[in-house]
């Protein structure tokens, strides 16, 4: 069998890049460890970057049809029980995009959306139950596991999508350092009031609830708990859960409640690590086997869809220039290296911010909130830098006001700063501009 790009690994990043690829007549091959939809609980929100992209690969009805529009975030500080709960509020709305908002759609749907599209093209295959066991140069061995077949495929470049467990990763040689966190999280998804439509974080200085409403009015759920405390917890009756939940959120009286049994509950592990290394020769990996991040600012899925995007269109230019020599594939890293890092920044920064128990330092976020709402720059930034239209680096000036050490700034941003700080067609896809690709 022959293909001009395999794809190792059928999530969101290489069913993005599969999609694209085929939308450009490039005969491209997808291998799917998984039968089906699986039933573990990965990223759901979508950011405004990220429909951007998939409004371009014309998919963005159906996203809308099955997903929920989150315009608003609602930050919570709870205090003790005498002292009012302190409330910031930070908008997508103040974004320049056609799309001022983020959204939240099951991972397995949106998975869905993308594989049924990439079905329509002669030129995209699909290979699910089929695990890329091994890569030598430009020839893969796959295992068919339901017809328990071997078979290779010899192919120009090759894609490592796998996740963080990635075989092209490793045979690139390629290894990553992970970072652990003094925390973990119990997700679940259960029905909300009808009422709820803004996505909420409440927290105490000792804990911290994420909701973000889905479609058919249900919710996914996020609870921060010590590592290590998964197991004691799990042995007290489910109604303890309840009662964590609707201590921070009263309003959830009667709907956590329906959660009835334990395994219903994932524990979530959150990991941080960033490869070195995007490419090398004629191989590439995109996703979460090249950088995986915190969950805490929703980035890790909609990393992947970036990065199918910026390698899609450079290998659809590769293959329309006839220009096909892997040193273009440098390309990639170039756009994405500097913005997956200050991405995983951003979402390591919000998970210190959540993570440590102490009273200051939840006095001290309380506080930063309320000014980071109010200071035009600081919400601009922060809204800018995590829905991936852009990059706005925080300075320390902005730290201080934020830290109220200076005046809040209360003047609009110019539409020469939005201009300035927005990724432009030319910074998405530089090669564009140039005769570099070989
Ligand atoms: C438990 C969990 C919870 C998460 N929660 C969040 C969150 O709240 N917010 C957020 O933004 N992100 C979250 N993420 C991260 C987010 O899901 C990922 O960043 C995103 O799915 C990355 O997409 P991907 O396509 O790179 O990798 P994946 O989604 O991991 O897809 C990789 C695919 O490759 C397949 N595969 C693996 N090895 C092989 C092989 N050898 N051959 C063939 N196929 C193979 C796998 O079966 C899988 O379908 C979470 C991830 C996990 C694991």
């Amino acid at each position: 069998m022959r293909t001009n790009v395999f794809i190792s690994g059928g999530g969101i990043g290489g069913l993005t890049l599969g999609l694209k690829l085929a939308q450009c007549g490039i005969d491209v091959t997808v291998a799917e460890r998984l039968p089906g939809p699986s039933p573990i609980y990965k990223g759901e929100l979508l950011q405004p970057k990220s429909l951007e992209i998939l409004d371009s690969l014309d998919v963005i009805e159906s996203v809308f049809e099955n997903g929920h529009k989150i315009s608003d975030l609602e930050l919570t500080e709870l205090k003790n029980v005498k002292a009012e709960p302190e409330h910031s509020v930070m908008t997508y709305s103040i974004l320049p995009s056609d799309y001022p908002f983020s959204l939240m759609i099951h991972h397995e749907t949106l998975k869905g959306i993308l594989l049924n599209k990439a079905k329509g093209y002669p030129s995209f295959h699909y290979h699910p139950q089929t695990v890329c066991k091994e890569i030598h140069d430009h020839r893969v061995t796959l295992e068919n596991r339901k017809k328990k077949e071997t078979f290779e495929i010899e192919c120009d470049f090759i894609i490592g999508a796998e996740g963080r467990n990635s075989v092209t990763r490793d045979y690139m040689g390629v290894s990553v350092k992970e970072k652990k966190y003094n925390h973990h999280f119990l997700t679940v998804t259960f029905p909300r009031p009808e009422k709820m439509v803004k996505g909420k974080i409440i927290s105490t200085y000792q804990s911290f609830l994420g909701l973000f409403p889905l479609p058919d009015n249900e919710v996914r759920s996020v609870y921060l708990i010590p590592a290590g405390e998964y197991k004691s917890l799990r042995k007290k009756p489910i109604s303890e859960f309840h009662k964590l939940y609707k201590k921070m959120c009263p309003d959830l009286e009667g709907f956590v409640d329906q959660i009835k049994d334990w395994k219903q509950i994932q524990l979530m592990v959150p990991l941080k690590y960033h490869s070195d290394t995007y490419v090398k020769d004629h191989l590439a990996i995109i996703g979460d086997a090249v950088h995986t991040v915190h969950p805490m600012a929703g980035e890790g899925m909609n990393m992947a869809i970036q990065d199918g995007d910026v390698l899609g269109e450079l290998l659809c230019d590769m293959h329309k220039k006839d220009k096909l020599d892997p040193s273009n594939l440098e390309w990639y890293p170039k756009v994405r290296r500097k913005r997956v890092s200050h991405q995983m920044h951003l979402s390591h920064l919000s998970a210190l911010v959540y993570s440590y128990p102490y009273r200051p330092i939840g006095w001290l976020r309380g506080r930063s909130l309320q000014r980071m709402e109010k200071d035009t720059v600081s919400h601009y930034k922060q809204m800018l830098n995590i829905s991936g239209l852009g990059l706005w680096r925080e300075t320390l000036y902005d730290r201080m006001i934020q830290g109220g050490i200076l005046p809040m700034r209360n003047g609009t941003i110019t539409g020469e700063e939005k201009d300035n700080t927005t990724f432009t067609q030319t910074q998405d896809y530089p090669w564009k501009e140039t005769e570099a690709l070989q």
